[in-house]
């Protein structure tokens, strides 16, 4: 049993001009796929070297300090393809619907939920993640440094950008806030947030 590298949801150039063809080569072909093949290195000869279950590695190993390369690993193989799935061709802006409407019942407005979620994205110091999560039944803004993933705090994940400088410095050099602005207005699907929130 190995882990493999997820193909990505769309061609490598489909999230031009916004992320490029070349951002989307290195992130997806090079970081991700590291974390794949670091992952199935450091499974072999533990308990989860036949787990196939990446989230049960994710749970875990989380509560194991002497596992945290294993965690590492298996958090950014999960995070990165979340990310993917998080955005599409001609996303972003303000949904419709269902999402809408829960926006405006926890955050008071779009408007607001995507001010919040631009601070948060920007008051990570250092390499992490942004999300959208579900938590006892309310929507909220979290972020995650390095590899950690909100649902080891058993919050919902329904959208992330990541902000570890490899996501976004070929395309905007260390203008984070210019990146996270981007992924809301063109980039975000929100139908895979409204799934995620409509799942077990
Ligand atoms: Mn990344």
């Amino acid at each position: 049993m190995s882990f493999e590298l997820p193909p990505l949801p769309y061609a490598q150039d489909a999230l031009e001009p916004h992320i490029s063809r070349q951002t989307l080569e290195y992130h997806h072909g090079k970081h991700h796929k590291a974390y794949v093949d670091n992952l199935n290195k450091l499974v072999v000869g533990t308990a989860y070297e036949h787990e196939e279950s990446l989230e049960t590695i994710i749970q875990k190993t989380a509560q194991n300090e002497k596992e945290v390369g294993i965690f590492n690993n298996a958090a950014q193989v999960w995070n990165h393809s979340f990310f993917w799935h998080s955005m599409k061709p001609r996303g972003g802006g303000r949904p419709s619907g269902t999402m809408l409407r829960r926006l405006e019942q926890d955050f008071g407005s779009y408007e607001a939920f995507a001010e919040l979620f631009q601070k948060e994205g920007l008051a990570q110091f250092g390499s992490g993640w942004v999300w959208l999560v579900e938590s006892a039944g309310k929507l909220a803004v979290v972020r995650t440094a390095n590899a950690a993933n909100p649902s080891i705090k058993g919050q919902k994940p329904l959208l992330t950008c990541d902000v570890w400088e490899h996501a976004y410095y070929l395309d905007y050099q260390n203008r984070r806030p210019d990146f996270l602005k981007v992924f809301l207005e063109n980039l975000a699907d929100w139908d895979f947030a409204e799934k995620n929130l409509a799942a077990a």
